[in-house]
């Protein structure tokens, strides 16, 4: 099964990412993690991206492209990967199908976990942190016992700024007009699978699992 993975920050992704790679007993393949991999075993592709990244700069297609195909090419990935972080963008998208291509091996489905913006919203600006212990609660959908004390610790939760609302809409609209492109790109080629990511965590993995065998 050769999947990649789209969704909006706080669609639940990574929850639904480590129950499809368990699944299908395949590698989850987030670029971050790679990037991280890479510096940190000081590896020729490592370095170079560390020379953009130490000036704060995005780190070009091509060499984010020759990561992602240095990382395919191993042998756990024979049967299968899920992409997370990668495509980005189109150009990123039609190198992968060429080095897929040169591999004779093609993408099986696109799962594009949706969720609407209010929604999205709501979950990040309700989200609470215990200044100590890191444990995180919702105000409404996992409210701690006393409002604003964790419960394991008694120490006070805090709003990240991350998660104020101008932030959160922020980066879901530059999501949305970075994916787009991309999400268009799939669809023509009939890869994509739109599901919807407001469901429970069961109930839209059994959905995502019957679309992905029910095609194949
Ligand atoms: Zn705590």
């Amino acid at each position: 099964m050769r999947l990649v993975l789209l969704g909006p920050p706080g669609a639940g992704k990574g929850t639904q990412a480590s129950a499809i790679v368990k699944k299908y007993n395949i590698p989850h393949i987030s670029t971050g993690d790679i990037f991280r991999y890479n510096i940190k075993m000081n590896t020729e592709l490592g370095k170079k991206a560390k020379t953009y990244m130490d000036k704060g700069l995005l780190v070009p297609d091509e060499l984010v492209v020759s990561i992602v195909k240095d990382r395919l090419i191993k042998d756990d990935c024979k049967d299968g990967f899920l992409l997370d972080g990668f495509p980005r963008t189109v150009d990123q998208a039609e190198a992968l199908d060429e080095e897929l291509d040169k591999m004779s091996l093609k993408l099986d489905k696109v799962v594009n976990i949706e969720v609407e913006k209010d929604i999205l919203i709501e979950r990040a600006i309700g989200r609470r942190i215990c200044k100590n212990c890191g444990a995180t609660y919702h105000i409404k959908f996992n409210p701690s016992k006393k409002e604003g004390i964790c419960d394991t610790c008694g120490e006070e939760l805090y709003q990240r700024d991350d998660d104020k609302v101008d932030t959160v809409e922020k980066r879901i609209e530059v999501y949305h007009k970075q994916t787009k492109p991309l999400i268009d790109y799939y669809a023509e080629k009939g890869l994509l699978l739109n599901v919807d990511g407001t469901k429970s965590i069961e109930e839209l993995f059994n959905v995502i699992v019957k679309s992905l065998e029910g095609e194949s």
